[in-house]
């Protein structure tokens, strides 16, 4: 006898102390964006399975923690090299659940392996500082201690690359994690799991729940949590780092950008259009890191918009561009097309005119010229295969315009003049720069973060803010007294 349909979905489950467990309870769907259908259920945690989490991870802590960081760093090594082995096998779930192709799926991993690359360094990374004779006899040091049970929040864009920020940094530190990916890509984080606990992590260390914001929440809200990063949208970045401040929690929270990019008369505009095609409409313009607006400055908008728009109109969906992630998704990126064409805006290049798969989330490349910064599309982080391009007449209109915007997670300049360049990574109030590179991520031995709306928080992810994040310093100070060492005085010790 037939199954009904959904009977026959495999489930994704939680990855708690060790083991994949799904319980009874609520469930959400998993689609396949390119074919549009429901391929697996995923278990939606409630704060009881939560708690079971964080009691894992709790107890987990000491043993982990007072771990030689050599021996975590061991660890991390053989886990570096089975991603490296199923990078490809982690990039076709990215695909076949966020919908991006293939090889930028692959591209993404290794963005994320390269994190994994920085934290086997963890026993450098976390030395402290020692000054002999701060005072007569007294020597201080400082230590670098795990601030405990850590959680991570990820958004559905890089189901592997970013919660790859997250636990490696956190769990080299010596700290113990709880991973709440994005419910719409599921898969990958419990098959990061798995490989971890094959590389030798212990039970506990790292655990993986599911869900929606009853899941957050019963994270935000438990006392056994002491650190949370996020990464997401901008409205739900800020609640967390409000929910986090009331609770005391250690909070860094990444939100969503409209990434600028500034285009000068004298900039090799082939160069800057074929760069600017990347960095729009690759991964459908599903990246916190995409250029969403183009400022073209003078004599170079009227070529510019001509070489953009024959190249967005050249980009095969399916094969250059995969889906969005949802039908829903699709529908509310396609609503700001037509909200520009109300609003005014030129549509040089238009989705609704092109040739769609019949299946799946797909949805073609728009570009509109003559966008106003008082428009809506301008306003709004659109998340989708949509470039929008404003004009303006100088260099400092263009600084001006980049720096009122309320996101500034990063931004570009085109040109050939390196006064220009270095005067706009100046003045720009922007956390991540591009000069002649449209998507500046950071490498992972730098940090990644955004300044205004695009990050809630003071510690940028990766990097050597990572270590200051999930670490605490202690200061100790020292003095083994002998006979000649002078006694402790009755007033505010000076040391000297
Ligand atoms: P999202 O904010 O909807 O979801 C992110 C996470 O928060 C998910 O795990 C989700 O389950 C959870 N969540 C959603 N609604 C919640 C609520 N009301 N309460 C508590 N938790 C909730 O983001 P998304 O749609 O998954 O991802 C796209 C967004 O992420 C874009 O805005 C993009 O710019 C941003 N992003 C930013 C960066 C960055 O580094 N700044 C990187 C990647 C993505």
């Amino acid at each position: 006898m037939n199954k009904p349909a959904e009977l026959k979905l495999d489930t994704v489950p939680v990855w708690i102390n060790g083991k994949a467990l799904v319980p009874s309870g609520r469930f959400g769907e998993v689609y396949n964006p390119a074919t549009g259908q429901v391929t697996k259920k995923v278990v939606f945690s409630d704060a009881s399975l939560v708690d079971a989490a964080v009691k894992a991870a709790a107890a987990a802590f000491p043993e982990w923690r007072d771990t030689p960081a050599l021996r975590r760093a061991r660890v991390m090594q053989k886990f570096l090299d089975l991603l490296n082995k199923n990078q490809k096998a982690l990039a076709a779930i990215v695909s076949e659940e966020h919908g991006k192709t293939l090889p930028d799926a692959i591209g993404s991993v290794q963005r994320g392996i390269e994190v994994v690359e920085f934290a086997c360094g963890i026993p450098h990374l976390l030395k402290g500082e020692y000054s002999e004779n701060v005072g007569t006899q007294v020597d201080t040091h400082t230590i670098r201690q795990p601030v405990g049970v850590c959680a991570g929040i990820t958004p559905f864009n890089f189901p592997v690359m970013v919660p790859l920020w997250m636990f490696p940094m956190a769990i080299a530190c010596g700290n113990s994690f709880i991973l709440k990916p994005s419910e719409k890509v599921p898969s990958a984080s419990v098959r990061m799991a798995a490989l971890f606990k094959e590389a030798g992590l212990p039970d506990g260390v790292l655990n993986v729940v599911h869900g929606d914001k009853v899941a957050v929440d019963s994270l935000l809200l438990h006392e056994g949590v002491k650190a949370v990063s996020f990464v997401g949208s901008t409205p739900i970045a800020k609640y967390i780092y409000e929910t986090c401040a009331k609770t005391g929690k250690r909070v860094q929270a990444l939100g969503g950008a409209k990434n600028h990019a500034v285009v000068l008369p004298d900039a090799d505009l082939e160069f800057a259009a074929d760069a600017l095609i990347g960095a729009a409409y690759g991964s459908a313009g599903e990246r916190c890191m995409a250029i969403s607006a183009v400022v073209a400055v003078g004599a170079a908008a009227d070529p510019l918009v001509r070489l953009l728009e024959k190249k967005a109109k050249a980009i095969k969906l399916g094969v250059d561009m995969g889906p969005l992630v949802t039908g829903q998704h699709r529908e509310k990126v396609a609503s700001y097309i037509e909200k520009g064409v109300k609003e005014g805006a030129k549509l040089v290049v238009d989705a609704r005119a092109q040739q769609v798969p019949k299946e799946g989330f797909y949805l073609g490349t728009s570009l509109f010229d003559h966008v106003t910064p008082d428009m809506e599309i301008y306003k709004h982080e659109i998340f989708g295969p949509v470039l929008i391009v404003l004009r303006v007449k100088t260099f400092e209109e263009a600084i001006g315009l980049v720096n009122r915007n309320p996101y500034a997670n990063g931004t570009a300049i085109f040109t050939e003049s390196g006064g220009a360049a270095r005067r706009f990574a100046a003045e720009i109030q922007v956390g991540m720069v591009g000069i002649n590179v449209p998507i500046p991520v950071p490498v992972a031995f730098y940090s990644f973060g955004g300044w205004k709306s695009s990050l809630f928080g003071d510690l940028h992810v990766h990097g050597t803010e990572a270590v200051k994040f999930y670490t605490r310093t202690k200061a100790v100070t020292t003095r083994w007294p002998h006979q000649d060492t002078p006694a402790p005085g009755f007033n505010m010790p000076t040391l000297g």
